[in-house]
């Protein structure tokens, strides 16, 4: 009897894992990390809820730690098999999992020296750089729309999921011992907004016995892109007439690069003033992120990118564009009082380079600081996004006087119409359709939508919950 039991990723967005058992082997697709506050986070170190000793592939759906943050722990409990996902995602995995492995170490550090002042025992780090390292080389690299044998009963092709670069839909192929008919079964992974600069646009499907659909927003509506377009390009003719400061704390993987586009798109376009005439890219990981999104396989690139790429250019460099290396460099930047686009990570403002930007601004009234994704309760970002009067950065509390933007449209998920759409295109509709990654409201929003224009048979899984697929 072929089951699926949901290991993260149910009623909320982060720690996707899902284990699929023919009944003769199992896969387990994603193994991401539990992310948000400190009680979230806690919930990496336990146990998985399954043996992944007895795990025999792996199936990563795209790089995003939402998705491979708990990878090294799953290769540290004992699981032996492969880890396959697209090519980019592999490079991308390297980035974020070595990031998020360094990360943990810092951190355990510090903590374990304050407990040592407490008389308290260390910290251990939820993973090691060692550990990481050991972990990815189990990665193994595909492209899309190929069929991988896993072995004589279970095969699966990814599909292009226009999310981030090498993002995927999964689609499994289980094979019936009896030469019966077999079983499809679709994981949607995170689904792209349509149009993001880059990447394609997301693959439709048209057939699955059965289907995991994420469901971020499912209940939500997003404002066209033009619009925030044009939001991006008011701020910076706002900000030019007092030839202030931009500060943007964004995400390293993705939103920089579709920042990166746009700003180049409004100034060909002449819809901001000449005043820019530098821009720096300030996050040694946004640079590495630029770097594989410029050096990925042709595949991975909508008609748009193909078209730089045909004509020997980059849609990802221009003149005044800098990428900052060194802290150094990066510090220098606190001296120019003005006229500057800074974009710096980390995107909800808890770490990184983005700190020292936000010291030197914040306090200034002609600075403009621009969100450009989801701030987190308990981050800096989310308290400068509610309108607190201060925060407190690298010890000190700085006011805030700065004006705050967000644009919160900049999303690389589609929203409830994009996955209405998405969904459409299966027909006959699956057996069953599964939703997860979505808080509770939107996860329901989209359930209804779903039984009620497609007329599908949903259920919500619940952690740990299993469900056969029969
Ligand atoms: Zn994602
Ligand atoms: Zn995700």
């Amino acid at each position: 009897m072929m089951k699926i039991r949901f290991f993260g990723a149910t009623e909320q967005v982060t720690g996707s894992c899902f284990l699929l058992d023919t009944g003769q082997e199992t896969v387990l697709i994603d193994c991401g990390m539990f992310q948000g506050s400190h009680a979230t986070f806690m919930r990496n170190y336990d146990a998985f809820g399954f043996d992944p000793a007895k795990v025999d592939h792996m199936i990563l759906s795209h790089a995003h730690a939402d998705h491979s943050g708990r990878i090294p722990l799953l290769v540290n409990r004992g699981f032996k098999g492969r880890i396959h996902c697209h090519a980019a995602t592999a490079e991308l995995a390297n980035l974020i999992v070595m990031d998020s492995a360094h990360i943990h170490e810092v951190e355990a550090g510090w903590r374990s020296r304050k407990n040592r002042r407490k008389g308290k025992g260390p910290v251990e780090p939820l993973y090691t750089t060692a550990d990481a390292r050991t972990a990815l080389k189990k990665l193994e690299r595909c492209g899309y729309r190929q069929t991988v044998e896993l072995s004589s009963s279970i095969s699966f092709i990814l599909h292009d999921a226009g999310h981030i670069l090498g993002s995927s839909i999964v689609e499994l192929d289980i094979r019936a011992h009896d030469n019966g008919p077999g079983k499809k079964i679709v994981f949607s992974g995170d689904l792209g907004r349509p149009d993001q600069p880059i990447i394609k646009d997301p693959e439709f499907l048209t057939s699955a016995d059965f289907l995991v659909i994420e469901s971020t927003y499912g209940a939500r509506h997003h404002r066209p892109i033009s619009d925030t377009k044009e939001e991006l390009a008011d701020i910076i003719r706002q900000a030019a007439k007092t030839d202030s400061n931009i500060i943007i704390p964004s995400f390293a993987v993705g939103r920089t690069q579709e920042l990166i586009f746009y700003i180049r798109e409004l100034m060909a376009e002449e819809r901001i003033p000449k005043t820019y005439k530098n821009i720096y890219v300030d996050s040694p990981m946004a640079t590495s992120a630029t770097g594989i999104y410029e050096n990925a396989v042709r595949e991975c690139y909508g008609e748009e990118a193909l078209q730089y790429y045909d004509n020997h250019l980059s849609p990802l460099r221009f003149e005044g564009l800098h990428f900052v290396s060194s802290v150094d460099e990066s510090m220098l930047l606190n001296m120019t009082p003005g006229g500057q686009i800074i974009i710096s990570a980390s995107g909800m403002c808890d770490a990184g380079r983005i700190l020292h930007h936000l010291r030197h601004n914040l306090w200034n009234e002609n600075s403009h600081i621009v969100f450009v994704g989801y701030q987190a309760e308990g981050t800096k970002g989310r308290k400068i996004v509610d309108g607190a009067e201060s925060v407190k950065i690298m010890r000190e509390q700085i006011s805030i006087n700065a004006k705050i933007h967000t644009l919160n449209a900049l999303s690389a998920h589609a929203d409830s119409n994009g996955l209405i759409e998405w969904a459409s295109a299966f027909s006959p509709a699956p057996k069953l359709t599964m939703v997860v990654h979505g808080e509770k409201e939107q996860a329901e929003g989209l359930k209804k939508r779903l039984k009620e224009e497609l007329g599908f048979i949903t259920t919500i899984p619940q952690m740990g919950e299993t469900i056969t697929l029969v």
